[in-house]
């Protein structure tokens, strides 16, 4: 019987350049922890909404006093063997764009050059109010300082750079835009946000322009991410499926491997 690693080398191969699409599941080995089950449903509460972030200070504020222990996990996270491989896949001509729905930079990190970061990233900070760019970094730094006794607290991490504190968080105090007093948010896509349209053009464009779609660790249970796997098969066009359980485009994929990702890419 053919292995599903040999099954996922012919369908490169038979395919190249294949467009690849990345959710959690490739990020988990380097650390980060996975917000959804096998299932696709949420391990624990549902990440923050845009318009509650934008519309409630308190909610606001315990989402920066959490960030100061949740974020360092991302921000100094490495990528892993599959990262790796993905990007030797790339030089040698396998695989085209990777489009991500992660916002941690790993596919960079491990040397990928062509990648669409469709969520954002999370080491970048926007200023709601002028537009304004900054590192996140500095706005941690700046929390840390104005807010000492939230720094020595005990936590774990959870995903998207939150981690799991309950306490009074009314007094912490929220590092705005240096420029002009604005709200700071990370450059990400929150869920109810929209994917800026040129991104989505952008990485629409690179799926017509390959021969097939590979999507990884993704249930693909967010329509920003499904979208691609609607388009591959509106097309004609190959799908692939490489993730642990379940997802919301099996029934329209050509190979589905059910595997460990790195036992099957590396
Ligand atoms: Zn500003």
């Amino acid at each position: 019987m053919i292995s599903n690693k040999q099954q996922l080398l012919d369908f490169l191969h038979q395919n190249q350049p294949v467009t690849v699409l990345t959710g959690a599941g490739i990020s988990t080995a380097s650390g980060i922890p996975d917000y959804r089950d096998h299932n696709g449903n949420w391990k624990s509460s549902p990440p923050i909404q845009h318009r509650d972030f934008m519309t409630n200070e308190l909610l606001r504020k315990r989402y920066w006093a959490r960030a100061l222990h949740g974020w360092p996990v991302l921000f100094h996270a490495q990528p892993n063997a599959s990262h790796r491989a993905l990007a030797k896949m790339q030089q040698a001509g396998l695989i085209g764009t990777i489009i991500t729905q992660n916002v941690d930079g790993l596919h960079q990190k491990a040397g990928a050059t062509d990648v669409i970061n469709l969520h954002g990233y999370a080491n970048d900070m926007v200023c709601m109010s002028c537009g304004a760019q900054s590192p996140r970094l500095d706005m941690h730094e700046r929390c840390l300082a104005l807010n000492p006794e939230f720094a020595d607290m005990d936590a774990t991490a959870l995903p998207d750079g939150d981690a799991d504190i309950e306490t009074d968080f009314s007094k912490f105090q929220i590092a705005d835009c240096l420029n002009c007093g604005g709200i700071l948010k990370p450059d990400v896509v929150y869920f109810g946000d929209t994917v800026p349209k040129t991104r989505v053009a952008a990485a629409k464009q690179a799926l017509t322009d390959s021969g097939g779609l590979l999507v990884i660790g993704s249930s693909l249970m967010v329509f920003s991410g499904y979208r691609f796997a609607r388009q591959a098969n509106e097309c004609h066009q190959p799908l692939a499926i490489l993730t642990r359980g379940k997802t919301r485009a099996d029934d329209i994929a050509t190979v589905k491997i059910d595997d460990d990702i790195e036992r099957v890419l590396v």
